[in-house]
């Protein structure tokens, strides 16, 4: 079938080739040729429960024919809803919701700023890590360490600093320099190559945002709910944010972000100080609310863990024969591959043989499929996975 001259029509930040995808079927998504692919992408960690999952069809009828939108002038039963649950889910604390990923990073840094700045004015530094990811936007721009990302964007925001990922002699330093808000981490880095954080490195970061009053800022908005086989990413770790960031697959595959904060931090927040038109509409929140009851389920989380062990080891049997895999790192199901070189041609291999993975940082390949996966799914993707390896060009 001939396609439409999609890049035609595009501002070309994203690099597309293919027919345009037309439908999606729990693992599965099938395009206008009518081909199909098993997703072990989910939409950049978005489609947690696969795509038309019966509960959030359910619910977008539901919702969508009561109210789709009203603005944040006026309360509604499911934004208030999703925001108890997630403080419930949390340690408590208070919620804003948005629209994304960036603007929980923008939210994160404005309250910790308003916070910090109101004891001290020149306490608004940020720090954050090399391979961390955290938007693109200004702020969450000015807070994403590498420098690709900034190149011909300048000037960046005032005042943010990176350290060394896991290197707490380092952080320590750079820390000691300046007067600081807020410390932001993503426990698990997701597009810097899928990077887990050290136990010892987030404790250190807590006891040091403890000692200098410093709000520490975890980016869970990829590897948090449910991913790595717990609600949050930080349960694996046992140190508890001051503001958590969130979004992805929060809105059931509609733009939802959130932050929760702890009480000290939002109460240096007044009407007026931030805001959006969209944030948390109840139609984005009614499908939250599903996301949220579903994927807190023991047995869901215990499935996550069992077959994000199944991937892992099917990977290191596969790297046991094939040189070109240097490392396998991850938690749950968000997995990747560290190839010996550049997987530029892996990826669209394994797209033309049926299976969506999505390249990260140190030449990565990633796996993070829909956490409804089974382990038929898995076979299905490691088999294919291994044919591009075996027959492909790399
Ligand atoms: N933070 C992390 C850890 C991410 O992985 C991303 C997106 O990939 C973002 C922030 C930005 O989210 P969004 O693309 O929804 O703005």
């Amino acid at each position: 079938m001939e396609h439409p001259h999609y890049n035609d029509v595009f501002v070309p930040t994203f690099s597309r080739t293919g027919a345009a995808l037309v439908r999606g079927e729990g693992m599965y998504l099938f395009d206008a040729d009518g081909k199909r692919y098993l997703d072990f992408g989910a939409g950049i960690a978005v489609n947690a429960l696969g795509h038309s999952h019966p509960a959030i069809i359910a619910a977008l009828r539901e919702q969508g024919s009561l109210l789709i939108h009203s603005s944040n002038l006026y309360f509604t039963q499911p934004q208030y809803e999703l925001a108890k649950l997630l403080s419930s889910m949390t340690f408590g604390g208070k919620v804003f919701l948005c629209n994304s990923g960036t603007e929980a990073i923008e939210a994160a840094i404005k309250f910790s700023r308003k916070w910090a700045t109101g004891a001290s004015k020149d306490k608004f530094h940020i720090l954050s890590f090399y391979r961390g990811f955290h938007g693109r936007t200004y702020g969450a721009l000015s807070a994403t360490a590498q420098e690709q990302f900034h190149e011909g964007f300048g000037p960046l925001l005032e005042g943010f600093h990176y350290a060394t990922f896991n290197d707490i002699a380092g952080t320590k330093e750079e820390l000691d320099k300046h007067s600081y808000a807020a410390i932001i981490v993503e426990p698990l880095q997701g597009e810097g190559g899928v990077n887990p954080a050290s136990k010892e490195f987030l404790s250190f970061l807590r006891n040091y945002a403890n000692e200098k009053n410093i709000a520490l800022v975890f980016d869970e908005i990829q590897c948090g709910l449910g991913r790595t086989g717990t609600v949050w990413c930080c349960e694996h770790y046992g140190t508890v944010p001051d503001i958590l960031a969130a979004a992805k697959p929060l809105g059931g595959g509609l733009p939802l972000g959130a932050v929760v904060c702890k009480d000290h931090i939002a109460s240096a927040i007044s009407p007026g100080n931030h805001g959006t038109t969209f944030g948390g509409n109840p139609l984005a929140c009614a499908l939250g609310c599903v996301v949220l009851a579903i994927i807190a389920q023991p047995v869901f989380l215990a499935a996550v863990k069992k077959n994000g062990e199944y991937l892992r080891n099917g990977l290191a049997r596969i790297a046991a024969s094939h040189k070109g895999i240097k490392e396998i790192r991850g938690t749950g199901l968000l997995v990747g591959v560290e190839m010996a070189a550049d997987p530029k041609n892996i990826i669209p291999q394994c797209k033309d043989a049926g299976l969506l993975v999505i390249k990260a940082e140190q030449n990565t390949v990633r796996f993070m499929p829909p956490l409804i996966v089974e382990e038929k799914d898995i076979k299905a993707a490691l088999a294919i996975f291994e044919q591009v390896l075996v027959n492909g060009k790399l």
